[in-house]
């Protein structure tokens, strides 16, 4: 690629000609630009390059290492309305495609790699940071677009990557020279990555010892050698290759998942961002899951198109104005919102990490997601009982154009007298596409299980729900004597810190943290989500910020070195830690007296 790829058709220019491994039905395929199953996918990608272009305010940020503008996807966010602006593109693109777009997974990789390769520097002198900036900045100058490869084929979910029969089931390092690595093993579930440039391979889980091969991070081209990908089926995917434009029910924009297969492929020492470190891997799968799990804001943009449908159903059926059928828009709104209303606040709550990056706020992140393995689901029951029942037993495109069934299709499925049949079928079908057929994989299944199925939001939401402080908050209000007088002083994750015995001290707190994002107020934030994930070395760094450092600094590290003993690890300000949950909150009980 010489050129950069500014629009939409330098993208697609610039997909041609690969010569990738793509399986589809068996064959090998030949061009994936021209396949009509797969073509409605890269034109969703294609429209990322059209609204940069469109609107360049939104699309588009300007890049502190190339110091031009490039396309938001590519952007490190710099700062929360970075993050809320990433969203808002989301929201947007939604509306526009109707389905997923593909390159947030990319985006949210290199969000989360800023922080995870600085710190692993900070704890072990490697060289990743430098190495990865570098990386960012050659994707910038060049518009390329990443996929992130993090999930593993994974075999048996009940054991560790080194514990399987068969040890490529998760991506590993099967060879390592000065020169670089090899990478060996299979991803699933890929969103966009045929029609990504460059993949970003990242561990999947926690690892531990004895998982060291596991714990990697890679860049790789997508036509590297060594490379076959297996294309994913869609519901209902081949009504776009049947040549009409009604069936497909969204004819122009789809979504991609395939499953890359990794045969010994080399990944030179330049773009290798982690190896060995095993101890960081659960720290990049956080960081990674809390920007993306606010992504799915995106969603909120395709619901947008689901209830805009179901109401265009319903005023084609002459019913729009009948109360049950606004109240059922209204409750599909409610979800909706809800959705996009508990995404942006992660992205308005973030925090600046030591590397410069800014973290959105994970809990917020979390119940997002969480409400996204929910919500599409009965905005879809929704949208389908407004739909009727012609949405999943309407003859087909080629009956409504037959000479002798056309007209009598036209006949019964006639709606409203003033409205095409043609019309209310079209609209039928994108309901039905959106809920049950290719693009219900973006809009449910995707909402269910993409960054992590729903059992792992609740448990970053159990590990952070703070139930000693709220039982201390009820106990005070209701009179109840506290026997160990746990959270009198604590720091909430609104990043409301204070003695709630002192009600004028919290309120101002509280106003302090609604309404100024002020430094001082987004650095204690900062310092209690990273000593909740036990990132002791980001909470002392901006400790270090709002100017407490000294004793507070001191404090942290004493307490949490007598919490876990690892003594090596604590040392000075260096490295990142993991500490249990509950031992980092013991932290905050014990430091009461020193204001963060
Ligand atoms: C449409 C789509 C697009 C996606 N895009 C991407 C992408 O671009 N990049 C990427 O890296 N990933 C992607 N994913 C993968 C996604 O992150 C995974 O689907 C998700 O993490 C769940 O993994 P799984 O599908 O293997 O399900 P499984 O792990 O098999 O989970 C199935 C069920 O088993 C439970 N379970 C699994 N393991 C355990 C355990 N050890 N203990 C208790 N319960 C367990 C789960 O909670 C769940 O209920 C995508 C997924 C989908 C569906
Ligand atoms: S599902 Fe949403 S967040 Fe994920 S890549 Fe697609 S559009 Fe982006």
């Amino acid at each position: 690629m010489n050129s950069p790829i500014r629009s939409a058709e330098d993208y697609i220019a610039s997909l041609r000609g690969r010569k990738l491994r793509v399986f589809l039905f068996g064959e090998l395929v030949e061009e994936p630009v021209d396949h009509p199953l797969i073509r409605p996918s890269i034109n969703a990608v294609s429209e990322t390059f059209e609204l940069a272009a469109r609107n360049p305010e939104l699309g588009t940020a300007v890049s502190p290492y190339t110091g031009e503008r490039i396309n938001r996807f590519l952007h490190v966010a710099g700062s929360a309305q970075d993050l809320i602006l990433q969203n808002k593109m989301q929201r947007r693109l939604g509306q526009l495609t109707g389905t997923c777009f593909q390159r947030c997974v990319g985006m949210d990789a290199i969000n989360a790699l800023h922080s995870v390769t600085f710190d692993i520097d900070a704890a072990h002198g490697t060289g990743y940071h430098g190495r990865f900036i570098a990386f960012v900045t050659e994707m910038q100058r060049a518009g390329f677009v990443i996929g992130g490869a993090m999930t593993d084929a994974k075999g048996d979910r009940s054991k560790a990557p080194h514990e399987q029969a068969d040890p490529d089931v998760f991506v590993h390092v099967s060879r390592r020279t000065d020169e670089g690595i090899w990478l060996r093993g299979a991803k699933a579930h890929q969103t966009g990555c045929i029609n990504s440039h460059w993949l970003l391979v990242m561990p999947t889980m926690r690892l531990g010892p004895g998982d060291e091969d596991y714990a990697i991070v890679g860049a790789v081209p997508v036509d590297a050698p060594g490379i076959t990908y297996i294309y994913g089926r869609q519901s209902c995917d081949t009504r776009s290759m049947e040549g009409g434009d009604i069936d497909p029910g969204n004819r122009k924009f789809g979504g991609q998942e395939a499953m890359i297969i990794f045969d010994d492929v080399f990944v030179p020492r330049e773009r290798v961002f982690m190896d060995r470190e095993i101890e960081f891997a659960a720290t990049l799968v956080e960081r990674f899951t809390g920007y993306h799990r606010r992504s799915y804001v995106c969603k909120s943009g395709v619901g947008d198109v689901l209830i805009g449908a179901a109401a265009t159903i319903a005023d084609f059926n002459g019913v729009e104005k009948v109360s049950h059928v606004r109240d059922k828009l209204v409750e599909m709104t409610h979800l909706n919102e809800t959705i996009y209303a508990t995404g942006i606040a992660a992205s308005y709550q973030a925090v600046p990490m030591k590397s410069g990056v800014w973290l959105c706020d994970d809990m917020l992140a979390n119940v997002c997601k969480h409400h996204v393995t929910r919500f599409p689901y009965e905005i879809s029951r929704l949208a389908q009982d407004l739909a009727g029942g012609l949405m999943v037993t309407q003859p087909s495109e080629q009956d409504l154009r037959h000479a002798e069934i056309g007209p009598l299709m036209r006949k019964y499925l006639q709606g409203r007298a003033d409205i095409p049949v043609e019309d209310r079928l079209r609209i039928l079908r994108l309901i039905e596409n959106m809920t049950l057929g290719r693009n219900a994989v973006g809009y449910l299944t995707e909402s269910l299980h993409g960054a992590g199925s729903p059992q792992a939001q609740r448990i970053q939401i159990l590990r952070q729900m703070q139930l000693d402080f709220k039982k201390e908050l009820a106990k005070t209000l209701a009179g109840i004597e506290s026997g160990d007088g746990v959270a009198a002083e604590f720091v909430d994750y609104m990043g409301v810190s204070g003695c709630f015995r002192h009600l004028p001290a919290f309120a101002s707190d509280r106003r302090h943290a609604g309404h100024s994002p002020a430094p001082g107020g987004a650095a204690r934030r900062g310092a209690v989500h990273h000593l909740l994930f036990g990132d002791v070395a980001g909470a002392l760094y901006l400790a270090d910020q709002v100017r407490a450092a000294g004793t507070l600094r001191g404090a942290l590290a004493t307490e949490c070195l007598g919490l876990c003993g690892n003594r090596r690890a604590h040392a000075g300000r260096g490295p990142v830690v993991r500490c249990r949950p509950p031992a980092a909150q013991s932290v905050f009980h014990r430091l009461r007296g020193h204001a963060l």
